[in-house]
């Protein structure tokens, strides 16, 4: 059987031809043809099967064939998660890629603002989630009385979710007359409830759990701890038989940090995310793509939409809270018919990810024994307020480094203080300047500021804790703001050797700000200290704030800002919005030949200055 045969007009059957699909999957087969004719569907198939390609290709086609004034939605398609929205969204626009129609998906946890404006532009085919769907019906911004065809997605997890009712309010908003496609691997009494209700004499189709794309594919399951991962990928994809190999991680930090261990190890590899510039990514793609680069490291988002054929392994390096999305992670290597290898890596804190990954595929993943890093950490780890896993070595050392900043940032209010009493011996007015007064009792403020604990102290006492303060001149702001040579002593004593140039370690960031510089015009002295003094107060932020390895973040002044991953060509790009606000003003100070912060004159000057006087 072919697509053709199906009754699939060209356009469509030129796009599946660019997705690589030769043959229609069981469920393909038995779902089109009725549907195509607009009759309602009972699809008793999971995720894997091709149960998407089984209703947006007919959609597609029937939406294309009639007319509609204006734009209203003509198709919705309800399911439960925000992944699989994306992902049928993805499958439309795949599909329909040669077809004059509009495809938008909305779903909740981010903010509806661009969903709503891509609304306004009108859309043929809406793809919602129940929640986000409820919301913006509410609110009026959408309206569902020209609907022709409802897709119910996956019913028996809207039922697991608690969203049937839910489901059946919205139910009640769609016109009477449509054509329903009801899709469901299990069939609980409600959702027959629902199918009962709802579907006019539906041709019945049912596939096996998991067809084709997953049979073929070899997959294998890995015990690790968390921090042996990277040993065990390393070794892995150094084995024979690795040609290339996709690797998906949590996180964009955390594709980063797989790709950059990888590069450590030798191996070529390449991080792809939604942070990297188009062109970056296109460029890592590419070098994938033509062997240059063999790992490609990616967070599920980046790997949407991934072209890449014969892909001869994927790794899981993280285990993905959504268990279709293994399915579809997996899927890669397995296209086409080719065979491949999905490795998964499984830590303590992962086994109910696993689990329900198993309970989907109904099957055990193989289990691997006997690999140099067998899993020590049997016990979960704890996990902080917003879900992540807790190392307690890491917060040791966090905690350690809070510590060691607490110290500095006293003595440095101490110093400032000490070095203020001494330039201006106390005036009987400063007795009737309360401001100038406080500011000259630095114990006083201090004190009570160490002994609040931080969930307590407001904002303002939040930022001096963090080394902000108000200084009265810029020179004050410079030396108020550097860590104080006795608190840092041991810890810097190459950085504080008073002749940078002395030390072993010449930071290259030192020594690009003392080579004579061809520097552009420079900015007004006003501008100058307020980049200063803007930088002064913002470094520490910085330095300290912002940091997972919290202790030893602080011992490693000498390694660049930014650690240059596997992206051969690709240019690295910085966007201006670097997110959390207080960042100085650093850029009008930069010239087209400065790459990293290192090499920003604001960062460093003030310690320059600071050890001058
Ligand atoms: P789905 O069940 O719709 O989530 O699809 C599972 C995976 O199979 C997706 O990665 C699809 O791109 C792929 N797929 C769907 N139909 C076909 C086909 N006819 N031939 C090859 N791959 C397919």
């Amino acid at each position: 059987m072919t697509f053709q045969e199906l009754g699939l007009n060209k356009p469509i059957l030129r796009a599946l031809a660019d997705q690589g699909y030769e043959r229609p999957s069981p469920i393909q087969e038995k779902a089109i043809p009725p549907a195509l004719s607009g009759r309602d569907v009972l699809g008793c198939a999971q995720t894997g099967t091709g149960k998407t390609c089984a209703f947006a290709a007919p959609i597609l086609q029937r939406l294309a064939a009639g007319k509609a004034s204006g734009r209203p939605i003509r198709a919705l398609i309800l399911t439960p998660t925000r992944e699989l929205a994306l992902q049928i969204q993805e499958s439309f626009e795949a599909y329909g890629k040669n077809l004059p129609l509009r495809c938008a998906v909305i779903f909740g946890g981010v903010g509806q603002a661009p969903q709503v404006e891509r609304l306004k532009k009108g859309v043929d085919i809406l793809v919602a989630t129940p929640g986000r769907l409820g919301d913006l019906y509410g609110q009026k911004l959408i309206d569902l009385s020209r609907l022709e065809i409802f897709v119910l997605d996956e019913a028996d997890r809207m039922l697991d979710m608690g969203f049937i009712h839910d489901v059946r309010r919205i139910l009640s908003w769609l016109p009477a007359r449509k054509q329903t496609l009801f899709f469901s691997a299990t069939m609980p009494a409600e959702v027959q409830g629902l199918v009962d209700s709802l579907l006019k004499d539906p041709v019945k189709v049912a596939v096996d759990p998991i067809s084709s794309p997953v049979e073929v594919i070899d997959q294998k399951l890995y015990y690790v701890d968390r921090g042996n991962k990277t040993k065990l990928l390393s070794a892995l994809v150094r084995e024979d038989g690795v040609k290339n190999a996709l690797v998906f991680t949590r996180t964009k930090h955390g594709a980063n940090k797989v790709a950059g261990d990888l590069v450590k190890a030798g191996i070529s590899a390449a991080a792809i995310h939604g942070n990297k510039s188009q062109t970056a990514r296109q460029q890592a793609l590419a070098d994938f793509k033509s062997g240059a680069v063999q790992v490609l490291v990616a967070t599920d988002i980046a790997a949407r939409g991934l072209d890449i054929e014969e892909l001869s392994h994927v790794f899981n390096y993280n285990l993905p809270d959504v268990p279709e999305t293994y399915v579809h992670r997996i899927g890669r290597t397995g296209r086409a018919g080719h065979g491949g290898t999905a490795v998964s890596f499984c830590d303590s804190n992962e086994q109910e990810e696993r689990k329900a990954i198993e309970k989907l595929i109904a099957r055990k993943i193989p289990v691997v024994e006997g690999h140099p890093w067998p899993m020590e950490i049997l016990e979960p780890l704890p996990r902080d307020k917003k879900g992540r896993v807790v190392n307690p070595e890491d917060a040791e050392a966090r905690a350690a480094a809070k510590a060691r900043r607490q110290e500095r940032d006293a003595a440095n209010r101490a110093a400032a203080a000490d070095r203020k009493a001494n330039a201006a011996p106390a005036r009987p007015a400063d007795a009737a300047q309360p401001s100038r007064a406080k500011a000259a009792r630095p114990a006083k403020a201090a004190g009570p500021l160490e002994q609040t604990p931080s969930a307590q102290r407001t904002p303002g006492e939040k930022k001096r804790a963090r080394g902000y303060r108000a200084s009265a001149t810029l020179e004050e702001a410079l030396t108020a703001t550097a860590p104080s040579r006795p608190a840092a002593a041991e810890e810097y004593s190459d950085f504080y050797k008073p002749d940078p140039l002395a030390s072993d370690v010449i930071l290259d960031a030192t020594a690009r700000l003392l080579a004579p510089k061809s520097s552009p015009a420079q900015p007004p002295r006003a501008k100058q200290d307020k980049q200063r003094t803007g930088a002064a107060s913002g470094g520490p932020k910085r330095r300290g704030g912002k940091t997972k390895s919290g202790g030893t973040q602080q011992a490693q002044p000498a390694r660049p800002a930014a650690e240059p991953l596997a992206v051969p060509k690709a240019k690295k790009k910085r966007s201006g919005a670097r997110g959390r606000g207080g960042r100085p003003p650093e850029v009008t100070l930069r010239t087209g030949s400065q790459k990293d912060s290192t090499e920003q004159p604001s960062l460093m000057k003030p310690y320059y200055l600071s050890r001058d006087d």
